[in-house]
């Protein structure tokens, strides 16, 4: 994820990039880049840092004049944010340019052929690859560069959105989206490109979306001309007059970012596994796991270590190696397990969690886990982040930018690479049958899209929350995969809500929470129908007996807990193991909906920070 902008008119393009890029910033922030074509010559200025560092630089380095434009702002994906991977990036023969949002899943191989073609790469981006195919077809068919970027698009496997620019033909640039957002603004004898309106609102409010699998040559004085990429048809632009002011825009027409951020998790959670899980051939493949397979196998035990979110993450990730790979796995608070002389050896290997990659705690368990000898892992967010470079190997989440300080995708995204992991580690040990691994292989990757059907209990959550949005207190209850689900819906309650909220183990309750229960009390229970579904419809009996408000969460089409419970909230049905990647979402909203109801400012709640630095 990453901001794109581009500028194609009568006016000095650089301003409106720069400004255009801050508006952007919230998009990714580890890296930008500014290409300026100024009538003879094209510019390129870039830099690891902010927008800010940018401006600074690009000044010194180059002249900034010039009607044609495009900026950049990065999230890195592919090689670590420092000035070389940043965007633009040039094709070998230095005429065309390219800035790039997302993926491009096959670009090892698109790589390795076109070196030995006498290609040669600076940078360690997918996007340098993708550049130089294009000017590769470009080449070999005597192609223009619209045509060539078609062609070269029919050969990529991945997500984008890009802009090209060819200092040959200096009157267009050729735009592209497949997965990754793109809006033309179209205004009196210019165009303006962009990840999303914000750049350009004050310029025009007529914007074109492209739709995936789309692109366009925007070219001076010229009609806007847009066609599919795989079959070359036409396609009518459909201009929309823009209503949203600048801040309704950077949250996507969301009123929050949190809210943003959960309805991005269909997304985010296909670009987690995006060129890491092919279900239909069987293949797990995480480069991180791969290059360190043996250290995992011969581990006498996992040692997960986070805090927060990340931790409730770890601990579903227990349950999910211990089932599928058979192997010893304990869980730690980070802050504990520095400060308590653990045991910890060589043969251990320690998986630390952490979205930013900077959490000061995780950080020093690394350091200690290193010290003793074991084998360290990250699973991170934030490419370049601190733990991504004090591990011994690791796997990124790629859940772009989290800006809501609650989080939703990251614990989501972390799940998935965790349960890829165990997957992984379960074919290399033969702890799966084939037809069980086959199956997780095949539900996982049908994981984006019953988030989004559980995304349509928004509504009832929403009536839920107006009824419980004055409670004090409030009980979450799951039993084995949904335990931790239910101590992070807790968590994420009392995070931005400010209501006392507990999550337990439902059985556990009976040992100290149920004196608690009386008609006040809101009781949360994690009912879908895998798993311990009878237990937990007797824990639901006992709660009820004492006068306790039930909300279920339960698999779409359940009687029994309908019948016990005072509101019921539906998700689709998928195995116990991925189910908190389902049961999670409408505890999300349900908080979410209580925290605005509450008047609470749900993006920043009160004394937390995003990324904690400090122990
Ligand atoms: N995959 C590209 C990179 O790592 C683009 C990432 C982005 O969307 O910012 O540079």
């Amino acid at each position: 994820m990453c901001g794109i902008v581009g500028y194609i008119g009568h006016r000095e393009a650089y301003p409106i990039v720069i400004k255009g890029l801050k508006r952007l910033e919230y998009r990714g922030y580890d890296s930008a880049g500014v290409m300026l074509y100024d009538g003879t010559d094209l510019k390129i200025s870039k830099t690891k840092g902010k927008v800010s560092d940018l401006e600074a630089r690009s000044q010194q380095e180059i002249t900034t004049n010039g009607t044609i434009g495009m900026g950049h702002t990065r999230w890195a994906t592919h090689g670590v944010p420092n000035d070389v991977n940043s965007h633009p990036h040039l094709s070998n023969s230095g005429n065309l340019a390219i800035i790039h949002n997302g993926i491009i899943e096959n670009y090892e191989p698109l790589k390795k052929e076109l070196i030995k073609r006498g290609y040669t790469f600076t940078s360690d981006t997918d996007t340098e690859v993708l550049v130089n195919l294009i000017e590769d077809v470009q080449k070999k068919d005597g192609l223009k560069l619209g045509k060539a970027v078609q062609v070269a698009l029919n050969q990529v496997v991945g997500a984008y959105a890009i802009c090209v620019f060819d200092k040959n033909k200096p009157d267009e640039i050729v735009v592209a989206r497949l997965g990754s957002p793109l809006a033309i603004g179209v205004g009196e004898s210019e165009y303006f490109i962009a990840s999303d309106a914000s750049p350009f609102i004050e310029y025009t409010s007529n914007a074109i979306y492209l739709e995936d699998e789309e692109m366009a040559i925007v070219r001076l004085h010229k009609p806007l001309k847009i066609r599919k990429i795989k079959d070359d048809s036409l396609v009518d632009p459909y201009v929309q007059e823009l209503q949203m002011n600048l801040e309704q825009i950077e949250k996507g027409g969301y009123d929050h970012f949190m809210l943003k951020e959960i309805y991005e998790q269909p997304n985010v959670i296909k670009d987690t596994y995006r060129g890491r899980l092919h279900a239909s051939t069987g293949l797990i493949q995480m480069a991180g796991v791969e290059d360190n397979l043996e250290k995992f196998l011969n581990a006498d035990r996992i040692l997960i270590i986070a805090c927060g979110t990340s931790w409730h993450a770890g601990l579903v990730a227990e349950y999910i190696i211990e089932e599928f790979a058979r192997i010893p796995v304990e869980v730690e608070y980070a802050s504990e397990f520095r400060y308590r002389n653990p045991i910890i050896t060589p043969k251990d290997v320690v998986i630390a969690i952490s979205q930013s990659g900077e959490t000061a705690d995780t950080l020093a368990a690394i350091k200690l886990a290193k010290e003793k000898g074991a084998f360290v892992f990250g699973v991170c967010n934030v490419v370049g982040s601190s733990i991504s470079r004090e591990t011994n190997g690791g796997a990124y989440t790629h859940a772009g930018p989290e800006i809501g300080v609650a989080s939703t995708k990251a614990f989501t995204t972390q799940i998935t690479v965790l349960t890829m992991i165990a997957l992984r580690l379960a074919k290399a040990k033969g702890t799966l049958s084939n037809s069980d691994y086959f199956r997780y292989l095949q539900e996982l990757e049908l994981i984006p899209e019953k988030v989004a059907e559980a995304l349509h209990s928004n509504t009832i959550s929403k009536e839920i929350a107006e009824i419980y949005k004055d409670a004090s207190n409030c009980l979450y209850l799951g039993r084995g995969y949904n335990f931790p689900v239910a101590l992070e819906g807790a968590l994420k309650l009392k995070e931005i809500s400010y209501i006392h909220a507990e999550g337990y183990p439902a059985a556990e309750m009976k040992h100290g929470p149920i004196a608690l229960i009386d008609e006040k009390m809101p009781v949360v229970v994690i009912a879908p129908k895998q798993g311990h579904y009878d237990k937990i419809v007797s824990n639901i009996q006992e709660i009820k007996s004492r006068s306790g408000k039930i909300i279920a969460i339960v698999t779409k089409g359940d009687v029994q807990v309908k019948e016990l419970a005072d509101h019921v909230i539906e998700i689709p049905e998928t195995s116990d193991a991925l189910s908190p990647l389902i049961t999670t979402i409408p505890l999300q909203l349900l908080s979410y909906h209580i925290a605005v109801l509450r008047g609470c400012n749900v993006d920043q709640p009160r004394n937390l920070a995003k990324s904690v630095t400090v122990e």
